[in-house]
């Protein structure tokens, strides 16, 4: 799409999600860093984000669906690529045909690869989900234990032994220390499986749980995976909104649905052409007394006014001197100083959810590959 013609740009920088990867490799050191770009690379696209990874010495990914996984395999020959979300029924061949590795997280789905290694005559490569507190996918530890002690894995290859932390993000949470402990006693029964425990935030924890495979997601989009510190990570994404309308709202009118937000003074309104059909969360939407999202035009920040609509945002600009914007103008909804964390809270959300909402209506552009 011709930038003239969109209402919103969607900028990737490619050259800083390389970075960012290159940062976490670092700091997980000894250990293999893998990649997740589950959710279309978490918003910034898959077929962009993959090639990107590997040119900078990925090797490994993660992605939940077994679709995902057959995209990033269209772009990537060489990667090993895992399924968190495991083994659908009948879906076995499809794995084999792509080289794809399922992480299976239940003894049904153990036994249907275990099944189909064997009518298939190959030892397939698979990941071990164990549980250690989430309670959401993989086998409880005690589950896991006897399925190592029974030998029950030989009939295919247990290339990897994971778990996911329930709250790396809150780093003195007593839970994180108790999920290290155990996963470590599994650890001790799946000899020579490489194992994996760190998702982004994991791998800044004081206890540095590495081991063999770290798997950051969110940090490589540029989020802080150290939420009220400092975030060590490069911003990936900029989004900028087109300036379709300026406008004067008398003291006293009020502005958008519902009339939620009330001119204090005569104030001078800028029209945008983003709304919640785009992903800009509704939630962003500020009343008088509830500030919203902010944009920075002509280099101020300035407050969201009133809703946000299905193909529109409103706002307050009238701390920005009356001719230094126009009508066609671009605004900055993330960048420029508002991280994709901030706008998460603006919206009463997580950074993740923001990244993940990325609508498809915005001329997308890729720079830095
Ligand atoms: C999504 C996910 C990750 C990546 O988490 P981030 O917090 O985005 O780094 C790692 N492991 C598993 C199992 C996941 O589902």
């Amino acid at each position: 799409m011709p930038e003239a013609e969109a209402g919103g740009i969607l900028t990737i920088d490619l050259a800083a999600l390389a970075a960012n990867w290159r940062l976490l490799r670092d700091r997980a050191r000894g250990a293999e860093c893998a990649a997740v770009v589950k959710a279309d690379a978490y918003g910034i696209g898959i077929e962009a984000a993959v090639p990107a990874l590997f040119a900078a010495g990925c090797r490994t990914f993660f992605v939940a669906h077994l679709q995902e996984a057959t995209r990033a395999r269209a772009v990537c020959q060489d990667a090993t690529i895992y399924v968190l979300n495991g083994l659908l029924v009948g879906t076995a061949p499809a794995y084999a045909t792509h080289g794809l590795r399922p992480v299976l997280g239940s003894r049904e789905e153990i036994e249907e690869w275990a099944a189909f290694c064997r009518a298939a005559g190959r030892r397939l490569p698979a990941a071990v989900h164990a549980d250690t507190g989430m309670n959401r996918l993989g086998l409880r530890a005690e589950e896991a234990a006897a399925l190592a002690a029974e030998g029950a894995l030989p009939d295919f290859e247990p290339a990897l032994l994971m778990s996911h932390l329930v709250s790396a993000d809150e780093p003195d949470h007593p839970v994180t220390a108790r999920q290290i402990a155990a996963f470590l006693a599994l650890r001790e029964r799946f000899p020579g499986v490489p194992a994996s425990l760190c998702n982004s935030s994991g791998i800044f924890l004081r206890l540095q749980p590495h081991l063999d495979l770290v798997r950051p997601g969110y940090a490589l989009y540029g989020g802080n995976p150290m939420p009220g510190a400092d975030n060590p990570m490069r911003p990936v994404v900029h989004l900028a909104g087109r300036i379709i309308q300026l406008r004067w709202a008398a003291d006293g009118e009020t502005v958008g649905y519902n009339a939620h937000w009330t001119a204090q003074g005569r104030r001078r309104i800028a029209t945008i052409s983003v709304g919640y059909a785009d992903g800009y969360l509704r939630a962003a939407s500020a009343t008088n007394l509830k500030a919203g999202g902010e944009a920075v035009v002509a280099g101020v920040r300035c407050p969201f006014a009133g809703r946000v609509s299905m193909d529109l945002i409103t706002i307050d600009v009238s701390g920005v001197p009356e001719d230094s914007i126009a009508r066609g103008d671009l605004v900055t909804l993330i960048g420029d100083g508002i991280g994709i964390d901030e706008v998460g809270a603006r919206c009463g959300t997580i950074g993740y959810e923001v990244l993940t909402s990325l609508g498809r209506r915005y001329a997308r552009r890729y720079v830095g590959s």
